[in-house]
């Protein structure tokens, strides 16, 4: 009777799963393996959002594989210490894992490799997990990566998406190997009070709903902050609850212009993967840097994360980010802006709390995106700065989105809710709101100085 492990990692789903797939044809029991990684804790990635998702996540493919006669088997500690464990006692013979796009899972690939040989089990890496597209597949002519998002758009496009496999019918797992309990997501402190719920069948249900009552008017309300008309689909595709190739794929089928504006955002996604794979330091350090010398100002930092900056859209975007665990992108776009640009805070820092809440944090995404709003990414304006009033007056024109989440502005009507301080006196006696923590202009002509353009 042969056996395969298949490691389980960022693809916690039972559709379009290649590496499940490779090994129920090449095997007669197949042992499904999370390993809950204290590499991944000891990275300071363990955030209590993300556990709590990770803890649906499990379940979901718990229950999803019990439906087909089998079962999820959970071990806690080094990972590949926990392979080869689970591959003595179960006498496995081939191992199957999904490529991973960061420096954490080339190393732990790696690793792997070396710790198999030596029990004579082959290791099976599987391609176009994470992505639609593999990472390092398209390419400019000479180069790893590509450093602009339109060329690569173009090449993505054509490359096309592979065929997307279906849910096994049947998995077969040996009786020799136990699991652990499964985590509890009611067993993590900490977690934002609105936080979405996790696994494939959510994921699913979600996606049909997408594509059936919302994706149509995406080209119109992406950016609109209170009409909150996006997909929410990012900690699903974080997690591989969701195949990216399917999304992509069904999202072409089903066509249009909001369709086709879906793909783009989510090829900016497959975008930034191919840089962090070409690029792992820029997880961390700067992609392209600008001779910065950031400035440290704890209390303007802690009113930023808190919300409490005195510029209502900024503040509104902070608090959605606490209490839901998610942030809209304009919304993203725009409180990083602020801190790494109108108050000049290093992007790491900012990088570090979103991913301390975020339930979609994602080393590639968050990391890439705060650089390239912070200019030392690949954006090709680095020095463009975003107004946090105009940004307020576009895209949150009715204020609703500002009175939805700084409710002691809820008073102020319209508009003027942005501005707060421009309310008559009395009235700005009553509510219990902070005074702006920068003059903007002050903010801009120190940023524009320090990036020496003035
Ligand atoms: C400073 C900053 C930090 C960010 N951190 C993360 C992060 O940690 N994880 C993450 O998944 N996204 C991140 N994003 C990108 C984007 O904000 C989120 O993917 C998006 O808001 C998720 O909501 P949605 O699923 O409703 O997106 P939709 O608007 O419905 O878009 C569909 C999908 O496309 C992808 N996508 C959309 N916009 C972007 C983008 N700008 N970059 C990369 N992918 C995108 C996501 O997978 C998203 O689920 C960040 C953006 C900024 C500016």
């Amino acid at each position: 009777m042969s056996v395969a492990v298949v490691l389980f990692t960022s693809d916690l789903r039972l559709y379009d799963q290649p590496a499940l797939g490779a090994a129920l044809r090449g095997a007669d029991e197949v042992v499904p393996l999370f390993v809950r990684d204290r590499g991944v804790a000891e990275a300071g990635f363990d955030a209590p959002n993300r556990r709590a998702f990770l803890a649906d996540c499990l379940a979901s493919l718990d229950a999803g594989l019990r439906e087909r006669g089998g079962r999820l088997v959970v071990r806690t500690g080094e990972v590949v210490e926990e392979v080869c464990r689970v591959v003595a006692r179960c006498g496995a013979t081939q191992v199957h894992v999904a490529a991973g796009v960061s420096g954490y899972a080339a190393h732990r690939e790696e690793r792997l490799r070396a710790a198999l040989a030596g029990d004579r089990c082959a290791l099976h890496v599987h391609d176009a997990v994470v992505t639609a597209v593999p990472p390092g597949r398209v390419t400019p002519a000479g180069k790893d990566h590509f450093a602009v998002f339109t060329p690569f758009l173009r090449k993505w496009e054509a490359a096309g998406v592979r065929d997307t496999g279906k849910a096994p019918r049947a998995v077969r797992v040996p009786d020799t190997v136990d699991s652990e309990p499964l985590p509890s997501r009611a067993a993590v402190a900490g977690t934002s009070p609105a936080l979405a719920r996790g696994g494939e069948h959510e994921a699913r249900k979600r996606l049909r709903g997408w594509l059936a009552n919302g994706v149509e008017a995406y080209g119109e309300g992406q950016d609109d902050l209170s009409g909150d008309a996006t997909s929410r689909l990012s900690p699903y595709l974080h997690f591989g609850c969701l195949s990216a190739a399917e999304t992509v794929r069904r999202a072409r089928e089903k066509g249009g212009p909001g369709a086709d504006a879906f793909v783009r955002q989510l090829a900016w996604r497959e975008f930034h993967y191919q840089v962090l794979a070409a690029r792992p330091a820029a997880s961390w350090t700067d992609y392209r840097a600008r001779g910065d010398r950031w400035r440290t100002d704890e209390r303007e930092i802690a009113a930023w994360r808190e919300g409490r900056t005195g510029y209502p859209v900024v503040d509104a975007a902070m608090r959605q980010l606490r209490h839901e665990g998610w942030m809209h992108n304009r919304g993203r776009l725009l409180t990083a802006s602020f801190l790494a640009k109108t108050l000049y805070v290093d992007w790491r820092v900012g990088a570090r709390h979103f991913l301390d809440l975020l339930v979609d944090g994602d080393i590639a995404n968050n990391q890439l995106n705060w650089q390239w709003v912070a200019g030392t990414g690949t954006d090709t304006r680095p020095n463009r700065l975003l107004n946090p009033l105009t940004q307020a007056r576009r895209f949150d024109p009715s204020g609703d989105y500002v009175r939805r989440w700084v409710p002691e502005l809820a008073g102020l009507a319209g508009a003027a809710v942005h501005q707060p301080w421009t309310a008559p006196g009395p009235d700005r006696a009553r509510f219990d709101y902070p005074d702006p923590v920068v003059d903007l202009a002050e903010g801009r002509a120190r940023f524009e100085r320090a990036r020496g353009l003035l």
